[in-house]
């Protein structure tokens, strides 16, 4: 297969600078990263082809090379970097005679040699994704645990707009970023909180971490998240605690009660004779992010005897008393 100009690839002219040689590369490798076009041979090929361009352009000793020499220009100029270290293993089995002079790389075997060779160079130097930053928020437990919204204010690294991330406006250092290519911002990032969130739990933000290099995708932002104790609410697991005080003859009698979920008031029949027990609402607690089940509101009932000592009350809690059916101390440990 012939190779196609470098300059053809990216779509610049010869005489282009830096900043648009690096431009058309970013527009290019944006469109063509594996990552938007997962399983697509061809997109891949030309990934590879702009990687592979860009790599020589952007190096001004590389690029002279190449408008000298074409192609055949490449892998001498590669070849005098210092490349990763798989590349100076291959080299060394070449230094027994191969012929290094010259133009010979174009033709044959070796020239295809070089070609893969340049291939994996170029992938290791190709687009890198930006560093992942990160990030704390505290939200009410309400929110935890039915999902909403809210902002995180954080200074973030952004590409330069001045320079598009090149550190240079022509032969100039930028004046923006003073050549660093990226200047920090900052930024209030919305956070959409998934319903169920756990105390402690991560929220991932994508694209609002470091720039990527070389034109590779924006990093991540994790926020981790701190939930708030609610006064009345506690989460275990998928279920939500809380307690619900009764009077005597509540209890005694049974009652239809009014208790609180953080999905609102459920109003809920308690059975006569009930005491201390833990009474269940059914999927009245927190839908777990990762089954899709809904746990339960857990209540504990408080029986609350009144202050106010009056020979009546007094009369009444005796009658009370006979009606126990057994000792209600039966089954407290005896002799510790
Ligand atoms: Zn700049």
């Amino acid at each position: 297969m012939k190779k196609r100009d470098y300059y053809e690839v990216l779509g610049v002219s010869k005489g282009a600078s830096e900043a648009e040689i690096k431009k058309a590369y970013r527009r290019l490798a944006r469109k063509l990263h594996p990552d938007v076009n997962p399983g697509d041979k061809s997109a891949q090929k030309k990934f590879q082809e702009v990687q592979e361009a860009y790599d020589v352009l952007r190096d001004a000793e590389k690029r002279r090379a190449y408008d000298r020499f074409g192609h055949a220009g490449r892998p001498l100029a590669g070849f005098e970097g210092s490349g990763p270290a798989g590349f100076g293993g291959s080299a060394a089995g070449f230094e027994g005679g191969a012929p290094f002079e010259g133009l010979h790389f174009e033709t044959g075997d070796l020239g295809d040699l070089f070609g893969n060779i340049f291939g994996a160079r170029a992938r290791a130097t190709g687009p890198e994704k930006g560093e992942d930053s990160a990030g704390t928020i505290e939200i009410p437990f309400r929110e935890a645990v039915l999902g909403g919204t809210t902002s995180l204010s954080l200074r973030r690294e952004k590409e330069c707009q001045q320079c598009h991330g090149t550190g240079r406006i022509g032969r100039e250092v930028c004046p923006t970023c003073r050549g660093r290519g990226r200047v920090a911002e900052v930024e209030t990032v919305r956070i959409k909180i998934p319903e169920g969130t756990e105390d402690g739990g991560t929220i991932r933000v994508p694209g609002k971490g470091s720039p990527g290099l070389r034109g590779g995708p924006t990093g991540d932002l994790f926020v981790t998240v701190r939930v708030t104790p609610h006064p009345y609410f506690e989460r275990r697991g998928d279920d939500i605690h809380g307690t619900v005080p009764v009077t005597v003859k509540e209890a005694y009698a049974g009652a239809e009660v009014e208790v609180p979920t953080i999905h609102g008031i459920v109003r809920a029949r308690i059975p006569p004779g009930t005491r201390g027990q833990k009474l269940r609402l059914r999927g009245k607690g927190v839908k777990n992010p990762r089954t899709g089940q809904t746990g339960d509101h857990i209540y504990t009932i408080r029986v609350v005897v009144p202050r106010t000592v009056t020979p009546a009350g007094h009369d009444a809690a005796t009658l009370l008393d006979s009606l126990y059916d057994e000792p209600v101390r039966k089954d407290l440990p005896k002799g510790l």
